[in-house]
């Protein structure tokens, strides 16, 4: 964990709150429910992978955090995970969708159409039936709060990554944005996070499950800021921040999280440079 994680764990900041994680079995997804337990949070993971998220559950006790099968492409799962965290826990005040899956396809003429609908299905319908079942308890209690994990592809495009998932980034800026127009109304608010590369087994399994710190190097390589590594930590910290208090009056924002990277395009300094060089 990064030093500025651990320097501000000493405060609970999420006491008495409870919230459901999409994808929560593993990467960022995990890092956050391991947070928000610290934090003092009833957590539920709502994931695929049953094994992982059990595991997580007995470890950090069924009373802090819960295990859910869930499919985000799915109604009715989705439903029932929002229904067994209010049954457990008595409300829902943090709806996290973060489960998503990446694309492989960069080539438009060869792209795989029904790839290309799978990861819209997962990233963008399934924050939508996540969003639609939160707000469903949600609005009679009058506040919430609707995180996103988006991507720092949601505000720009990349050669090196699937059409299907910058789509589905944009996409997902574009909902937040929109809910949180509807339900501010409510007390409720909206928000997204977008890191840049984390080294996540999503990252990992298409560099054929490269080692971590490996994976890190080749992001390293092509980042901005130097010197540091971004890690599913960091991007739980800034889910810490948008679920608490801290951020009462925070609601439309995609919060980037990518060391500065979005905000140039170093093609042409790189060219100056090598003629200079
Ligand atoms: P990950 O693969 O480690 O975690 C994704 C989780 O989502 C897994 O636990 C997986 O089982 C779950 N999942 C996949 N399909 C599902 C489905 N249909 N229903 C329920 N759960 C499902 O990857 P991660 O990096 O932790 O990704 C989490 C989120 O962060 C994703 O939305 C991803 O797009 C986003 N993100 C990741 C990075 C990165 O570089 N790792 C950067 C920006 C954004």
């Amino acid at each position: 964990m990064s030093t500025s994680s651990s320097a501000v764990s000493t405060q609970k900041r999420l006491e008495g709150k409870v919230a459901l994680i999409t994808g929560g079995a593993g990467g960022i997804g995990e890092a956050t429910a391991r947070l928000f337990v610290q934090h003092g949070a009833k957590v539920v993971i709502a994931d695929i992978q049953d094994d992982l998220g059990q595991a997580i559950s007995q470890e950090l006790g069924e009373e802090n955090i819960s295990y859910v099968h869930c499919d985000v492409t799915l109604d009715s799962d989705v439903g029932n995970a929002v229904d067994f965290a209010v049954s457990k826990h008595g409300k829902l005040d943090i709806m996290f969708n973060n489960a998503g899956i990446s694309s492989p396809d960069k080539n438009i003429v060869t792209s795989n159409d029904e790839r290309f609908k799978r990861v819209l299905d997962i990233n963008i319908f399934g924050g939508y039936l996540g969003s639609k079942h939160a707000a469903r308890v949600m609005i009679p209690a009058k506040k919430g709060c609707i995180l996103f994990t988006t991507s720092v592809w949601s505000v720009i495009g990349s050669a090196g990554v699937g059409h299907a998932y910058v789509t589905s980034k944009h996409a997902l800026v574009g909902l937040a944005k929109n809910l949180g127009v509807e339900l501010g109304q409510y007390g409720i608010r909206v928000n997204c996070i977008s890191p840049h590369g984390v080294a996540t087994p999503m990252v990992t399994r298409p560099f054929g499950n490269m080692e971590k710190e490996k994976v890190e190097e080749l992001i390293a390589m092509g980042s901005n800021l130097k010197g540091v590594v971004l890690e599913p930590e960091d991007v739980a910290q800034a889910a810490l921040y948008l679920a608490s208090d801290d951020a009462k009056y925070v609601s439309g924002l995609n919060m980037i999280i990518d060391g500065g990277y979005s905000t140039t395009n170093p093609s042409l300094s790189n060219v100056i440079r090598s003629l200079s060089s």
